[in-house]
């Protein structure tokens, strides 16, 4: 679409302030789920099946805004429709501007191109040197596990992947040519499994990757990247949990955004996560009207903290195509990073990045300490702007 029609559509919602967000519900209060046994609430596949994919189904649990009807109709893609009913409890019902709600709902800004949006900004397809993996850094690969994940978020990096609609291979050799490439590249000392989400693949196939990669002797360093702690907790049971142990040390990357997704549910899978031994840690993407207040990313930062996740990163939102309604100037990012460091504890600041487009990897960008530096002199400023000098 061309630069005028996205300025007739901003027309139709100019930046609305954010409301302050009601409460999340009961799962009884919602009227579809209201004969729901607490069982089967607690059951991750039966929540994966009672996803929200239609229309229909989702007007049963939210008044729909028109840019949400139009963004339902029209939003074609593979990033498909698809809220967990644990999602669905925490979104609000009146507020087309909840966070959690503009995270999964599909709205019409979503079919505009922005300027400089890319189908592929990180050029991950490029530095693809065997299905499912991305070989950027020297020393460390990403294995793209899967191309499901519980819920879709509407910002997603890469929805040029995943999604409910393509058939995925499921062979239990899928993943050979992956795993020979590994084999046979000593440097890779460290392997990130994402997707889409890998905790949505069955347990067994899990093991059977986490093992196989295990066997890898100059593979150290293993982690999971996944969102289903807080899109799908129920996902985190024993049973799971009692596996990855075996794998320790394993450790794991979730996707926070919003204070609104620490709930006591999503707290007691970050729990059971912790006590076996997984360090987690939170990457969030800067949203605009969702997180994009350091009020509220401070808030978030230091609720992670009760729940022993550790704030890892904070990513510009990448120039994807269709998400120019969530990106934020840059200069926003930088402002929370300045309002964060050294105004609260160190490990409740993470690192701001933007994923060089092109392929350039992350990249850290923040608030400028160093005022100069000449021959072994640096003048320095602190979080309060006081300058120092410092002598080498
Ligand atoms: C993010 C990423 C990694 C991991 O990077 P870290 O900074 O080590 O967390 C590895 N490969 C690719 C392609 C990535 O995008
Ligand atoms: S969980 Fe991750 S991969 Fe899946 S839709 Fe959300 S951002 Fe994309």
């Amino acid at each position: 679409m061309t630069n005028a029609t996205i300025t007739e559509v901003q027309k139709l919602q100019p930046d609305a302030p954010v409301r302050r967000s009601q409460r999340a519900r009961d799962y009884q209060q919602i009227s579809l789920y209201k004969d729901v046994n607490p069982l089967d609430w607690e059951d991750w596949h039966w929540q994966l099946k009672n996803r929200i994919c239609t229309k229909e189904d989702l007007a049963q649990v939210i008044v729909l805004s028109p840019e949400e009807e139009e963004g339902l109709k029209k939003a074609s893609g593979k990033l498909s429709l698809a809220i967990t009913p644990y999602w669905a409890t925490l979104m609000d019902p009146e507020d087309p501007n909840c966070p959690i709600r503009r995270q999964a709902v599909p709205t019409v800004y979503e079919t505009l191109v922005g300027p400089h949006e890319m189908v592929d900004p990180c050029a991950e397809d490029r530095d693809s040197p065997a299905p499912h993996l991305v070989h950027r850094y020297p020393d460390r690969v990403l294995l793209l596990a899967t191309e499901h994940c519980a819920m879709y978020c509407r910002h997603c990096t890469r929805r040029r992947l995943v999604g409910e609609t393509n058939k995925e291979d499921n062979s239990p050799s899928r993943f050979d040519a992956a795993l020979e490439y590994l084999k046979a590249n000593k440097k890779v000392r460290d392997v990130l499994i994402s997707g889409g989400d890998p905790l949505t693949l069955e347990d067994d196939v899990i093991e059977d990757l986490l093992r196989k990669i295990r066997d890898i002797s100059h593979i150290e360093f293993l982690r999971l990247g996944t969102r289903v702690p807080v899109t799908l907790p129920q996902r985190i049971n024993e049973k799971l949990v009692t596996m990855l142990k075996k794998y320790n040390p394993l450790w794991m990357s979730i996707h926070f955004n919003h204070p609104k997704e620490i709930t006591k549910r999503s707290k007691i899978a970050c729990e059971m996560l912790a006590d076996a031994g997984i360090p987690l840690g939170s990457q969030s993407v800067l949203l605009k009207g969702i997180n994009d207040r350091p009020y509220i990313m401070k808030k978030l930062v230091h609720d992670l903290l009760q729940i022993r996740v550790r704030p890892y990163y904070i990513y510009q939102c990448d120039p994807v195509r269709g998400t120019q309604h969530f990106r934020t100037p840059v200069a926003v990012g930088i402002n929370i990073m300045e309002k964060l460091r050294g105004h609260t504890s160190g490990y409740a600041v993470p690192t701001y990045v933007i994923d060089g487009p092109g392929g350039g990897g992350k990249i850290p960008v923040g608030p400028n300490y160093i005022l100069s530096q000449a021959k072994g002199k640096y003048v320095l400023r602190n979080y309060k702007g006081k300058i120092y000098t410092y002598l080498e």
